[in-house]
């Protein structure tokens, strides 16, 4: 009997140490409404932390695809995509995609997880190397880990770095795979992608980009990879439907091969079960509004933008912007302060981002008036956050 609770107590334990350091998380019910507002406790908030950015979550037509999609296919998809659950609405998904991102083809996944964690094993195992900014998503070192290859982290976006332990590691290894992120999810900086390529030539590597976050804002709306002019030397180009495309899923774009040996190989593919038909006729239909909607898409980076540059910060490289507070507490403080004056922005905390540089990150969407955007600029002015 004594040993029935032993797992309780190991829970609570490590519950109260994250309390203490102010590192504790809860799940606050919150509904998200229209134009960049959230409910929460009963109040309505304009939300500064949502990365659907381009506000296609709650478009009408999109929704009515989705609903359609819904009455039509069902509620879910059934069983895997090998077995009965790859809906018509996927291949069509897959095209858009492909075409966006000028690849062969692209590869849809439950969710941008699910690809990470999925892909890259694929590619590299226990021979092989994974060089990985340091600053890179957990999604892709659960992929890593799961492929059992070495991996080395590289000091973030240092090219130097990277070709020095690519120098002294790459022949040590069969394969090699260069990872980083196009836009990151936390800084909202870019990664070097002309001098990541150059590299992966160089020294016989692949070159893998999680474009999570560049997907639907940046270069039109088909992302960094392709903005840079770089489609054809990323040989790996994830993203996901989560975000600017407000809908739900993963994807990997890539060539021919590429993509048919995720459908014979990736794990996260075959034994999971197909994505609701909803999600996906949301996903096509947001897909054809970011090609046909270009100021719409250009909308986030521009008010980002003048939110940097009234508050002196760097000029923003991205729809987010990072404002560093320090410690956890002074960053739950600032972001108390600001939900006060009616701004939901999560304060976000180690092991999210390091030690010493919890931060108030703040996504800018579409649907974001100019008057909002005014506003907080002037509350941020209020508190003493300016650079
Ligand atoms: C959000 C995110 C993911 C995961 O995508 P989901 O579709 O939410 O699972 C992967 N990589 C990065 C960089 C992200 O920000």
């Amino acid at each position: 009997m004594e040993n029935k609770n032993t797992l309780d107590q190991y829970a609570s334990g490590k519950l109260e140490q994250l309390t203490r350091s102010g590192l504790r998380r809860f799940l606050v019910p919150t509904s998200r409404e229209k134009k960049g507002t959230a409910g929460r406790g009963g109040r309505s908030f304009v939300s500064f932390s949502c990365n659907d950015y381009l506000g296609l979550s709650q478009n009408p037509q999109i929704k009515a695809a989705a609903a359609e999609a819904l009455m039509e296919f069902g509620a879910g998809a059934g069983a895997s995509r090998l077995v009965t659950g790859n809906s018509p609405i996927y291949r069509r998904l897959e095209e858009s995609l492909a075409r966006i991102k000028s690849t062969e083809g692209a590869v849809v996944f439950g969710s941008g997880y699910l690809a990470n964690l999925g892909v890259i094993p694929v590619f590299v195992g226990s021979r092989d190397l994974c060089l990985v900014d340091e600053l890179a998503h957990s999604s892709m070192h659960a992929g890593i880990k799961a492929s059992g290859a070495q991996v080395i982290l590289f000091a973030h976006n240092d090219l130097d770095d990277c070709r020095q332990k690519l120098s002294r590691q790459r022949a040590k290894y069969q394969h090699c795979m260069i990872l980083s992120e196009g836009v990151f999810s936390m800084d909202g900086d870019r990664a070097p992608l002309i001098g990541l390529s150059d590299l992966a030539d160089e020294f016989d590597s692949w070159l893998f980009i999680d474009d999570a976050h560049g997907f639907g804002v940046l270069g039109d709306g088909a992302g960094s990879v392709v903005e840079a002019g770089m489609a054809g030397r990323v040989h790996l180009q994830m993203g996901t439907l989560s975000k600017s495309v407000g809908s739900y899923g993963g994807f990997l774009c890539g060539s021919g091969p590429v993509c048919d040996l995720l459908v014979n190989r990736a794990r996260s593919l075959i034994y999971e079960t197909g994505l609701p038909p909803a999600s996906l006729a949301a996903s096509l239909a947001a897909l054809d509004f970011i090609e046909t909607h270009p100021s719409i898409v250009a909308r986030p980076l521009k008010l980002a933008r003048r939110f940097t540059q009234e508050l002196a910060l760097p000029m923003a490289q991205s729809a987010i912007v990072p404002f560093i507070i320090g410690s956890p507490q002074a960053a739950l403080a600032a972001s108390s302060q600001l939900e006060a004056l009616g701004f939901l922005i999560t304060a976000i905390r180690p092991p999210t981002v390091p030690e010493g540089t919890a931060r108030l990150r703040f996504t800018f969407c579409a649907n974001h008036t100019d008057e909002d955007v005014s506003r907080l600029i002037k509350s941020m002015q209020g508190l003493g956050f300016t650079g």
